[in-house]
């Protein structure tokens, strides 16, 4: 694996142009902070006697019919986030971008935040965030959680103020969390759908670490930077839908090993560049 691995980089580090290094994350990569996958049973979301499974409640359509709950859930996983800490596989990332600058993106489909806080800068964050609210209504100003606002233990309601805190100042309806829902669309101002494919597009090799592929701009993505001649690099503990993407493809590289020790890897090979 090391010895293909090196071969490739090196090539793209040498390339003039679309010579990107990007990386795109998602849930498995979370996993060792323990942060449940959203669709894994243990991401069901238990509310009194009645238990949702995640394509029901995490939806519009949901919140609009019940918004306290939604925005409990979404201030219980706020609490899940802030008391988790980034892992190994978040920092090796970050130091790969100290070395690369602006050669490195992050694409990620995580809303924990743990990328931001282990250094990452250079992130697109293509299922939102959870420190962000926006009106539900459509007005378009996308806003930080206020600070007063705190995470909650999964049985605390909210109280009156977080209430006040939560209706949009503008039309008065509910704010939301800017996250991208199930029965929602990509864009650019939540999902970063038009940067992220351009910077797909202008890659010259895209490592997938810790996700599947359930969702379409994340396909999307591998399959634009194949198109414009990319290396695809899939880090994953088992095959999944980019495995179906690239198998009959030239320009891939399959590893099934642990994201860290393959992230340890790159990290080292990019120290030895040039
Ligand atoms: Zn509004």
């Amino acid at each position: 694996m090391k010895e293909r691995l090196e071969e490739i980089i090196h090539q793209i580090y040498h390339k003039e142009k679309r010579n990107l290094f990007t990386f795109l994350t998602g849930a498995g990569i979370s996993s060792d902070s323990g942060i449940p996958t959203y669709r894994g049973i243990d991401g069901i979301w238990v509310k009194g006697t009645q238990f949702h499974k995640p394509e029901e409640f995490g939806t519009l359509k949901y919140f609009k019919q019940n918004p306290e709950e939604v925005l409990q859930y979404s201030l219980f996983r706020k609490k899940m986030f802030e008391d988790s800490e980034p892992n190994q596989s978040h920092f090796e990332l970050a130091e790969i971008e100290n070395m690369l600058q602006d050669r490195f993106h992050l694409i990620t489909q995580n809303i924990d935040n743990l990328h931001r806080r282990s250094g990452t800068q250079r992130i697109y964050e293509i299922h939102g965030n959870n420190r962000e609210i926006k009106c539900s209504n459509g007005c378009k100003e996308i806003l930080n959680l206020p600070e007063e606002i705190k995470g909650k233990n999964i049985d605390e309601d909210l109280t009156k103020r977080d209430i006040e805190l939560l209706t949009c100042q503008n039309c008065g309806h509910w704010m939301r969390p800017n996250i991208l829902w199930f029965d929602e669309y990509y864009d650019e101002k939540t999902n970063k759908r038009f940067s992220s494919l351009k910077v797909a597009k202008n890659s010259g090799i895209l490592f997938i670490v810790g996700t599947s592929g359930a969702t379409s701009l994340p396909i999307a993505i591998a399959e634009t930077a194949l198109k414009y001649g990319a290396t695809i690099v899939d880090i994953n503990t088992e095959d999944n839908n980019f495995t179906e993407l690239i198998k009959n493809k030239k320009n891939k590289l399959i590893i099934r090993e642990k994201s860290t020790e393959v992230l340890k890897v790159i990290k080292e090979i990019n120290k030895n560049l040039n």
